[in-house]
């Protein structure tokens, strides 16, 4: 089901752009990068998610370049990684242990229920990098895995390391029926520092006021209302916020995009040793696939000798 209210973030402020808000919702985008994958359940889930929010901070910063988010542990799923470039591009790929997997799944109660993140990954961090090229600056948040799910995660690091009020609600749907992909949303609201450190006199209490209220409708929204795809985000933002001074920005939109190429992949084979090259090699040739598309690069051996 391909359509035009998904794969797309849109913008908002809210209270005379006091607050500052994303809303993200996607379908094809994870439609192909689970078509090249067989994940399981649980891992699908958890890369939905993270991909989801993955592409809400994306948007929300300002940046030249690629935006990775990265959940690293000790538990039966190892990786999750979703990365973004600014012209829009997604892709995201998980690494995970089938046989713990499968022990831990033997542990849950209910059959049916969508594990969390934080409980698939286990112990671990979480990172942020923006990589704006070779000429600047690499941008790098970490924070550890504490809280009960992903959102809980995310919040933490914006309290921790960014010290910005912060409220976000993060849904997944699992496909329905052969045709359908997994979906994803989210909904993200932040307080707009004030610049120069000047502080919000009279109007404190307002905003607080507007604060908690836009965290009670935020709350409320539900997956049947994120999810349906005759609502266009515009609509779904005026049916929130309508009565908070709403203004609707930019409507970007994403899709599926791999960065991977013969050449990358060629320097870093050629890079290990010739015993390891030895080691790799079937046949004279060495087989190597991207961890995010599944493309299949084939190489000579003896070409991989020579350099
Ligand atoms: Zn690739």
């Amino acid at each position: 089901m391909s359509n035009k209210n998904f794969d797309t973030c849109v913008s908002f402020h809210i209270h005379n752009g006091a607050f500052a808000g994303r809303l993200v919702r996607l379908n094809d985008v994870l439609q192909d990068i689970f078509k090249r994958h067989d994940y399981p359940v649980n891992v699908s889930a958890a890369l939905s998610e993270t991909t989801a929010l993955a592409v809400l901070l994306a948007n929300a910063l300002k940046y030249k370049g690629l935006f990775t988010l990265q959940i690293q542990g000790n538990g039966p799923v190892s990786l999750l990684v979703a990365d973004v470039t600014s012209e829009g591009k997604v892709r995201a790929s998980a690494k995970f242990d089938e046989e713990k997997l499968e022990k831990a799944k033997a542990l849950r109660k209910t059959e049916d229920e969508i594990e969390e993140v934080p409980h698939l990954v286990g112990g671990g961090y979480m990172a942020f990098t923006i990589d704006q090229g070779p000429e600047t600056e690499l941008y790098q948040g970490v924070v550890d895995l504490q809280g009960k799910n992903l959102t809980e995660l995310a919040l933490r690091y914006f309290k921790q390391s960014e010290q910005i009020d912060t409220i976000l609600k993060l849904f997944v749907k699992r496909p329905q029926g052969e045709s359908q992909s997994w979906q994803a949303a989210g909904v993200l609201l932040q307080k707009v520092p004030v610049k120069g450190g000047k502080e919000f006199s009279e109007d404190e209490e307002l905003l607080n006021e507007v604060w908690n209220e836009a965290a009670v409708f935020i709350g409320s929204l539900s997956a049947d209302e994120i999810f349906n795809a005759d609502l266009s985000s515009q609509e779904i933002l005026y049916r929130l916020f309508h009565a908070h001074k709403l203004e609707i920005g930019k409507e970007k939109r994403y899709e599926f995009g791999c960065r991977c190429n013969r050449d990358k992949l060629f320097s870093t084979l050629s890079g290990f040793s010739k015993d390891e090259i030895e080691e790799m090699s079937e046949d004279g040739k060495i087989t190597a696939t991207c961890g995010f598309c599944s493309e299949k690069y084939v190489f000579d051996k003896t070409e991989l000798l020579k350099h």
